[in-house]
């Protein structure tokens, strides 16, 4: 295919999507706290792999499209998956379907329209576990983790019932599958939590809170249940078709899930998937679609994987349930930004097992579009993500009488007069209780400073009395000052000052993360730990320094200058290093044998990229996406094009892989 170059706004938009996706990603895996539906998120992929595939020098190697997930921030031990596990692509509708079959047979050389035969199952909506099996015992478990790399969950694995310890066969084998909880189980679970604790939200976060628990106890209560439906490497174990190989799973006494058919046809897989989709109410699980697979093993290996999931398969995405319910009342939130955010309180509703009580509301022209009034009776939709939207009133939904929602003028805590900028309102006073609450609640959480004992309550109190302000208050404060407020004993002031005092010595990632800079989560913070050796270093980068550092990109890097160039947020930083918080980066001391280095990865590598990237780093080394004077060494696999061309242009030194190793080798033996 040939391709004129992307305009740039074209390229900006690429940018956009996936500083989006970027951010979406890491609330999603690292921080359970999803900001945006899974539609949406659906939706911006949908629109970032159009635009790549129109204009493939859009791609960066890592943007989301050529990716799994983010790896998660993990406590248990990482296990390599002998085999990567993948990711599945998605079909929304019947066309998707039908241009899936197309391409299929342009791939392996047929007309578009033959029909191929499919095994269509179930897409359950759990956590994907890898199991090895040695002559027929259970080795290890892992999560997916970011597809190469996982977490070893064997000892909660163990805990699990329905997953045997011993195969029916002595084999070795690496059988995938999905851990899941039954809807009836978690209805059982949240019926019997400890008093004051929070019911889970849908089985789904409550399978991956019990499968990742540090103590095995805990998951063994939780009744965990699996169903599994493939093999790292089929080779060996004689089956030829996916139907065969999940009865083969079967009768190695593997859970599978019986409600699968082997069908014909997009035709054939569009009536299975509407069959499904209206039993999907009626089984003990939550499935989010259904997938269609070519029943063919020999056809699958015929067709292979693209980086991110395998050619032969496409997960037909259940269209989003929507239910009526009455619209109870309205809550404005002043966030960290001052931004004023709409919430919407439902009458209560169990959609797909989850129980709805809010929506967002987004902004003020949300609202004025829906035209909403409270004792609205409204349809809303959860798709399958954890925030449900309303789409409309119904017709005749208003109560008579009733006058539409009034958006505030003033922000809900200060008062102070709103001010719209872009689609949004914000409260722009600096004093503004709500956001100094919020801007300190993130720095003391827990995956940022780490701060604890300084709850809801007693960061009001704080605040209210004008102790604190900002972050940097924090650091001067004394036992008497704590001991005088309410509630307070002398014990606890303690306690709080010397937690305080513990945080100054935190890793550079969390104070970095705790400043709360847009786009700026927990894994941004991490690259640029690594990449620069204070707080003060990172403040000087230029845009397109930081930008150049893999993960990070344009719009990160733009909106770091600018809040690093902010005067109140340097007169705080400079508050905080007088406080004596840390701000040097301690990660060089780790590996320091390739620091002062400047990497360029391209081609194709015989390991996956993301494994050199992190071995160069741990070294100290830094990794960039772009060849500029600056890179020291470009590491040219096969196929190596632009970057190559760049290289040699730049006279910057071009390494193999032998090449590679014979520089690590010599620098690390000196
Ligand atoms: P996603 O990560 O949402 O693109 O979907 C891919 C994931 O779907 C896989 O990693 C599996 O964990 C999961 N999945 C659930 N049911 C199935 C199934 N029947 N076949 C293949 N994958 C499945
Ligand atoms: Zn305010």
């Amino acid at each position: 295919m040939t391709t004129s170059p992307a305009p740039t706004d074209l390229a900006a938009r690429a940018f956009d999507l996936r500083a989006r996706l970027e951010r979406a990603n890491e609330l999603y895996y690292l921080r359970d706290a999803p900001e945006i539906s899974d539609a949406e998120y659906d939706s911006l992929m949908h629109e970032l792999r159009d635009l790549e595939a129109g204009h493939p020098e859009l791609i960066t190697p890592d943007s989301p499209t050529q990716r799994v997930g983010s790896v998660q921030k993990s406590s248990f031990a990482p296990v390599r998956h002998p085999n990567p596990m993948t990711s599945l692509d998605n079909a929304f509708g019947q066309s998707d379907l039908r241009s899936f079959e197309a391409k299929v047979n342009r791939a392996l050389g047929l007309p578009e329209d033959t029909p191929q035969e499919y095994t269509c199952e179930f897409k359950i909506d759990g956590l994907s576990i890898n199991i090895l099996y040695l002559n027929g015992r259970l080795e290890w478990a892992a999560t997916r983790g970011d597809g190469l790399v996982g977490e070893d969950v064997t000892a909660n694995v163990l805990t699990i019932g329905e997953i045997p310890r011993r195969l029916s066969r002595p084999l070795n084998l690496e059988v995938r599958g999905e851990v899941y909880l039954a809807r009836s189980e978690l209805e059982r679970i949240n019926a019997n939590l400890p008093e004051g604790a929070q019911p889970f939200k849908n089985a789904r976060n409550a399978a991956a809170g019990a499968l990742r628990q540090k103590d095995p106890t805990v998951t063994a209560s939780r009744r965990l249940m699996a169903f599994f439906y493939a093999l790292g490497e089929h080779h060996a174990v004689g089956v030829k078709t996916q139907h065969e190989l999940l009865e083969f799973l079967s009768d190695l006494g593997l859970p599978i899930n019986h409600e699968y058919a082997v069908v014909q046809g997009s035709q054939g897989v569009e009536e299975y998937c509407a069959l499904l989709t209206a039993q999907r109410a009626d089984v003990d699980f939550d499935a989010d679609g259904v997938v269609a697979k070519l029943d063919s093993l020999g056809l699958q290996d015929e067709l292979g994987f693209t980086a991110r999931a395998p050619r032969w398969a496409i997960a037909y995405k259940f269209p989003a349930v929507e239910v009526e319910t009455t619209l109870l009342a309205i809550e404005v939130n002043t966030g960290r930004t001052g931004k004023v955010t709409p919430l919407a309180h439902l009458e209560p509703r169990v959609i797909e097992g989850t129980v709805v009580s809010r929506a967002t509301l987004h902004n003020k022209a949300f609202v004025r579009g829906l035209d909403l009034r409270i004792g609205d009776r409204v349809l809303v939709r959860r798709a399958g993500g954890v925030i449900p939207e309303i789409l409309r009133v119904l017709p005749g939904g208003h109560v008579p009488g009733s006058e539409p929602w009034p958006f505030p003028a003033n922000c809900p805590r200060c008062g102070h007069e709103l001010v719209l900028d872009g689609a949004h309102h914000f409260c722009v006073n600096p004093a503004c209780p709500a956001q100094a609450y919020e801007r300190l609640a993130h720095f003391v959480s827990r995956g940022a400073m780490d701060i604890q004992g300084l709850g809801e309550k007693l960061l009001t109190q704080l605040i209210a009395t004008g102790l604190v302000k900002d972050a940097a208050d924090l650091y001067s404060l004394t036992v008497s000052q704590l001991e005088n407020l309410e509630r307070m004993g002398r014990k606890s002031a303690e306690n709080i000052v010397s937690q305080v005092e513990a945080s100054k010595d935190r890793e550079l990632w969390r104070l970095i993360f705790a400043l709360g800079v847009r786009f700026v989560g927990e894994k941004v913070a991490q690259l640029l730990e690594r990449s620069y050796p204070s707080l003060e270093a990172v403040a000087q980068a230029s845009a397109t320094e930081l930008g150049a550092i893999s993960g990070v990109g344009p719009t990160i890097a733009e909106a770091i200058v600018e809040a690093l160039a902010d005067p109140a947020m340097l007169a705080l930083i400079a508050r905080l290093t007088a406080a004596g918080v840390n701000v040097a980066s301690r990660v060089k001391a780790a590996g320091t044998a390739l620091a002062g280095l400047t990497f360029v990865l391209t081609g194709v590598l015989t390991e996956p990229r993301e494994i050199v990237r992190a071995r160069l780093e741990a070294l100290g080394a830094r990794v960039t996406d772009s060849v500029t004077k600056k890179t020291t060494h470009v590491v040219a696999g096969e196929d190596a094009g632009g970057k190559l061309d760049k290289a040699i242009s730049l006279g910057v030194p071009v390494l193999d892989e032998a090449g590679l190793r014979a520089l690590i080798t010599e620098r690390t033996t000196e």
